[in-house]
């Protein structure tokens, strides 16, 4: 037996950040940043108005109420030639480039809206609802640093400083496989002794959820040649290998049997409930990552959480690659196997300004409906067996927020 920390470490020494791309920017989004994007010039790379209204000149307005006669419009877009000679004004709009000559705008809202002639009641500032050239970013500025997460303020700035693509650790394709000869595909009628291959979509989703792109290849029978063959077909389009099932001690655990013989991957019995057996190492010319996690439903998960999930967050260039995990009290006795890490799939909510956490479910590995319930994994350390009732566990939170 190792411990979860060991299997983890392993998994860790293995994968590494994937090798730059250059990709478009919506491609970029939700990846990590691998250069710095420095502005080439300033933004807003012109002055212009912050509102609608007139463009003056602060010295003519000394009295208020004025009337002004208005020369033209100025709209956003291509600068206008028109210039505010004294004791006149320009109509203005948002965006638009400041005419030469103002040095304020007044607000639509302080005037009678006039075309041809406006009367203004009031005074602004000089420099008022101006947004100056460079007030936001200057030119050479580093706006956005290598290591950060492209979320969508990002990318709208990378847009804005001028850039169409980034620089950035690609997703990593990860190719999901179900193996089972008791696997139908899911909405298929069942014969006797079939179920519904739950486990390929939920791990595709879970690929995704941590940011990879995920390929779901489906169901392959306990079939030692076929299973073979499917894993180097899908060798050219994987950064990393998931298969479902086959890594315990039953007579037909194909996983085993054929991984073992080929690559590096080792068999191990991890120290955790649910998800004992567990498969990892390399296969193919590529020494792609291959993880054989065990097939019952929610240890299948567990395991995703527990080693995948932090090895995708790795190969994304992610600087924190765990879930979030906080301190909660339970509202129940949780009881774990000693020597064993144990997972338990809880609800966690604030209650009277406190962290609580209840159990949702039964230890079973095979109760996924219990998982579907959970939005947090309870993670109660190999030397604990009990945690009384209001006493403060380790949380690690999940992606769901309502029930
Ligand atoms: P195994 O690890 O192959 O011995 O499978 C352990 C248990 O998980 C068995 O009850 C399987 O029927 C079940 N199981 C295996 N693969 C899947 C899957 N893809 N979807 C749902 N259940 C599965
Ligand atoms: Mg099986």
């Amino acid at each position: 037996m190792r411990t979860v920390d060991e299997h983890l470490a392993e998994v860790l020494s293995v994968v590494q950040p994937l090798a730059p791309l250059e990709l478009s920017l919506l491609d970029a989004h939700g990846c990590i940043l691998a250069e710095d994007v420095v502005a080439k010039g300033p933004v807003p790379s012109f002055d212009n108005a912050s509102m609608d209204g007139y463009a003056v000149r602060v010295a003519d307005l000394a009295t208020v109420p004025v009337t002004l006669p208005v020369t033209g419009d100025v709209a956003a877009g291509p600068a206008s030639p028109l210039r505010v000679q004294p004791g006149l004004c320009v109509r203005i709009m948002t965006g638009a480039v400041m005419p030469a000559g103002a040095d304020a705008v007044v607000p639509v809202e302080w005037t009678d809206g006039g075309v041809a002639q406006v009367r203004i009641d009031r005074r602004p500032d000089a420099g008022a609802y101006v947004r100056r050239a460079g007030e936001d970013v200057v030119a050479g500025e580093v706006v956005l640093t290598d290591g950060s997460h492209l979320g969508s303020a990002q990318v709208g700035l990378a847009a804005a400083v001028g850039r169409s693509r980034l620089l950035v650790r690609p997703r990593p394709r990860v190719v999901v496989v179900s193996t089972g000869s008791e696997l139908v595909e899911p909405g298929a009628p069942l014969a006797a002794g079939q179920i519904p291959d739950s486990n390929s979509i939920a791990l595709t989703a879970a690929a995704v959820e941590a940011g990879a792109i995920a390929y779901r290849v489906g169901i392959v029978p306990d079939d030692p040649r076929r299973l073979l063959a499917t894993l180097e077909d899908q060798l050219v389009r994987a950064d990393v290998l998931i298969t479902s099932g086959g890594v315990s001690v039953g007579a037909y655990d194909v996983v085993k049997e054929v991984l073992s013989r080929i690559g590096t991957v080792g068999f191990h019995k991890v120290a955790m409930q649910p998800g004992m057996p567990q498969g990892f190492g390399t296969i193919g010319p590529e020494s792609t990552p291959v993880f054989g996690l065990p097939g019952n439903p929610v240890s299948a998960l567990v395991s995703f959480e527990a080693f995948v999930r932090p090895a995708l967050r790795r190969m994304l260039g992610a600087q924190v690659i765990e879930r979030p995990r906080v301190s909660a009290r339970t509202t129940a006795e949780l009881r774990s196997p000693v020597g064993k890490r144990s997972f338990l799939r809880v609800w966690v909510e604030v209650r009277d300004g406190a962290r609580v956490v209840s159990p949702v479910s039964g230890p079973g590995s095979h109760l996924i409906a219990g998982m579907a319930r959970a939005n947090a994994l309870a993670v109660v350390p190999e030397d604990v067996e009990r945690v009384a009732d209001g006493s403060p566990v380790e949380v690690m939170l999940l992606e769901r927020r309502s029930r």
